[in-house]
Formats: structure tokens, C-alpha cells, sequence
């Protein structure tokens, strides 16, 4: 698997060639606000390398994906989410067809803020 896929949406705001709201960005990882939100704070991170999903993941990702979950809380509350525990936050990962997963560059969403949201 290539690092960039030219077709893939996500790749090219990774790569600032489609615009996005960036919330975060390092060597690994970046962050930017969901076009459609479902909540009042909803983002997603994704990895800058093209990672097609879940189901793709080996040994190898297990730094990079723990820094992502790592990285969530902290972003969590940068954007507005309120504290826990009566604030907090919805973070999912929707992997192939079955889980839902429309964009084939693994992201995962977090959303939060004060309820109700327009789903979840
Ligand atoms: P899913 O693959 O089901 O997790 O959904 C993909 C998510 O990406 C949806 O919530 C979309 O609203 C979001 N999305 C798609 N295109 C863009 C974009 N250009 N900028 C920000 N979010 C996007
Ligand atoms: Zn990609």
C-alpha cells in the first residue's frame, strides 16, 4: 500500500488539496472538523498515511494508533467537548461495508457537546 492514494479524498486535505477545518496536525497524525456534524464538537482524526481501514492495521500501526487515542481526549476539549464525566465524548471507527464505513482512508470520528445531537 502506497503512503498517498491520489483518489482518496482524505489523502488530499492530508495533503491541503481539497480544504478542510484542521483542529491538529503532526508528523503522524491530523485532525479536522467533520463537513456534516452530527453533534456540536464533531471532528475526525486520521493517520496522514493512506491506512484504508481498521481491518488493515498490523503490529506496526500500534504506536500511531495509540497516539491517536491518546491525542482524542486533549482534542476533545480544545474544540469544546465539556468535561468528563458529564460532558465527555462519542469516538467511532466505521470499518467496511457492514460497519458503515464511507470513506476508505480509516478516520475516526469524536464527537461531544451538549446534547441532543442531530444523530447518535
Ligand atoms: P464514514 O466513512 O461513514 O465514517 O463517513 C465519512 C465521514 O467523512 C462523514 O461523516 C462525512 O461527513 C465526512 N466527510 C466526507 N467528506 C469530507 C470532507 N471533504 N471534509 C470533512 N469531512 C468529510
Ligand atoms: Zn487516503
Amino acid at each position: 500500500m502506497s503512503d498517498h492514494d491520489l483518489n482518496c479524498i482524505f489523502c488530499k486535505i492530508v495533503a491541503g488539496q481539497i480544504p478542510s477545518r484542521k483542529v491538529y496536525e503532526d508528523d503522524e497524525l491530523f485532525g479536522f472538523h467533520d463537513i456534516h456534524p452530527w453533534a456540536p464538537v464533531h471532528f475526525l482524526i486520521v493517520p496522514k498515511r493512506h491506512v484504508v481501514s481498521m481491518a488493515h492495521l498490523s503490529a506496526d500501526d500500534a504506536g500511531w494508533m495509540g497516539r491517536l487515542m491518546v491525542l482524542a481526549p486533549k482534542l476533545a476539549i480544545e474544540q469544546g467537548c465539556n468535561p468528563y464525566p458529564h460532558g465527555g465524548f462519542r469516538m467511532v471507527c466505521n470499518t467496511g461495508v457492514e460497519g458503515g464505513q464511507e470513506v476508505q482512508h480509516l478516520h475516526w470520528h469524536v464527537m461531544g457537546g451538549p446534547r441532543p445531537w442531530t444523530r447518535g
